[in-house]
């Protein structure tokens, strides 16, 4: 029997006048994804679009991972005739019977094609005392073991199972984010937060060669291509940071090392985001988490950028960072032992509680700071990666 993919709309709903464009991006997003592997069609029937073509199983699990959803059905797609429909329910119920212990049921139904000569309530009934007949199993109205769903629309769809969709904003329709992406486990989650709001990535690196390997480099770009599911293509941008982590490592105060690291990161950063009109930086800082990461920490790193810099991670405890990590599957790649440039360089002892005034002013032993940050970003590796 054909089925088709049913999918519904999450808060794109919210977006009044920007409706059309919310909606535009998320079918493009479908479409894009769901075509390597194969040809399919999209039709958008009012606020769900149906998904058909030869062998659309193998597609759900593509779809999950697409944000701007809220829900997929496998649904059976048969004619408007009333004994088809009885029939589909029929086999529905019959194969989830198989699986599950189920002893009550209830019948939904939604009638979009007005001129359908049953209403809604009607067809309820009429399926319901069908089912009642065939099978042993009674009517819940209030907590049934499973609930058929019955959609007229320009023909007759019929499911049970409501698959949770990612949630979320269609990426791209909130613009062009930048993350600055270690190997670690936190900035790959805060990357896939970002997208989840609807940000289209952009994401740059940093390693320090020959101190760091091209192994390492090869992990951020497997992790950018398992976030890459949900996020679509990712810009990479590998700096090549060898230069002037040694001019801080030789002339900075020791224990700001990790800092003035930091704020050469973000202004690199910043410059590539500007050129690709980015509008925002991206990264998997926690507070208190590391020496780093303390309040005054981040005023350091940041005091001189002027893009909003997003940590969606500010909040979190390390286990709850580590659970979507292992939920979206860089977790594994994350813990993957290679060396960091920050863990290379990093000072044995930290300081806590940077002063600004500090820090710019050791920073100042390094001179040519402009040409220095413009010759790491005229010699990046830049690639897609999907
Ligand atoms: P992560 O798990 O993302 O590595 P972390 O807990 O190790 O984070 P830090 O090492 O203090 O924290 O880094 C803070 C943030 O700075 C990272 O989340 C990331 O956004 C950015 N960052 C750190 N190292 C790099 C790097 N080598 N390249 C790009 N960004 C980096
Ligand atoms: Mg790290």
């Amino acid at each position: 029997m054909e089925r088709e993919i049913l999918i519904k709309f999450g808060e794109i709903f919210l977006k009044g006048e920007n409706k059309e464009k919310f909606e535009k991006a998320l079918f493009d997003n479908i479409n894009q994804k769901i075509n390597k592997f194969g040809i399919f069609n999209i039709k958008k029937m009012g606020s769900v679009f149906a998904v058909s073509g030869e062998n659309t199983e193998k597609i759900l699990s593509i779809i999950k991972k697409i944000f701007g959803i809220s829900s997929i059905s496998y649904a059976y797609k048969t004619s408007k005739n009333i004994e088809e429909i009885k029939n589909t329910a029929e086999e529905e119920i019959e194969t989830k019977i198989k699986n599950k212990n189920i002893k009550s049921f209830k019948i939904e139904a939604k009638r979009t094609d007005k001129s359908f000569y049953l209403n809604s309530l009607e067809i309820c009934t009429k399926i319901g005392e069908f089912i009642l007949k065939k099978f042993n199993l009674k009517v819940d109205v209030h907590n049934p073991d499973l609930i058929i769903k019955i959609e007229i629309r320009n023909c007759a769809y019929i499911y049970s199972e409501k698959i949770p969709g990612a949630g979320g904003l269609p990426v791209g329709t909130s613009g062009l984010g930048t993350v600055m992406i270690s190997g670690g486990i936190d900035s790959p989650v805060a990357t896939f937060m970002m997208a989840k709001r609807g940000l289209k990535i952009n994401a740059v690196h940093f390693s320090t060669p020959p101190y760091t390997s091209e192994r390492s480099v090869d992990k951020v770009k497997r992790i950018l291509k398992k976030i890459s599911e949900y996020s679509g293509t990712i810009k990479f941008f590998n700096i090549n940071f060898s230069e002037i982590q040694k001019k801080i490592k030789k002339l900075c105060a020791e224990d700001l090392v990790t800092i003035i690291s930091r704020r050469f990161m973000s202004k690199i950063s910043q410059k590539i985001a500007v050129s690709e009109k980015s509008s925002c930086l991206i990264t998997g800082e926690s507070l208190g988490q590391v020496a780093s990461q303390t309040v005054s920490a981040i005023n350091c790193t940041s005091h001189d950028i002027f893009l909003p810099v997003f940590r969606p991670l500010i909040g979190f405890d390390k286990s709850e960072i580590i659970n979507i990590s292992k939920k979206i599957g860089t977790f594994e790649i994350s813990i993957e032992d290679f060396e960091d440039c920050c863990s290379i360089f990093s000072p044995k002892r930290p300081k806590i509680n940077p002063v600004l005034r500090f820090v710019q002013n050791s920073e100042l032993k390094i001179k040519n700071q402009d040409e220095l940050i413009e010759n790491a970003i005229k010699n990046c590796e830049i690639c897609e990666i999907n």
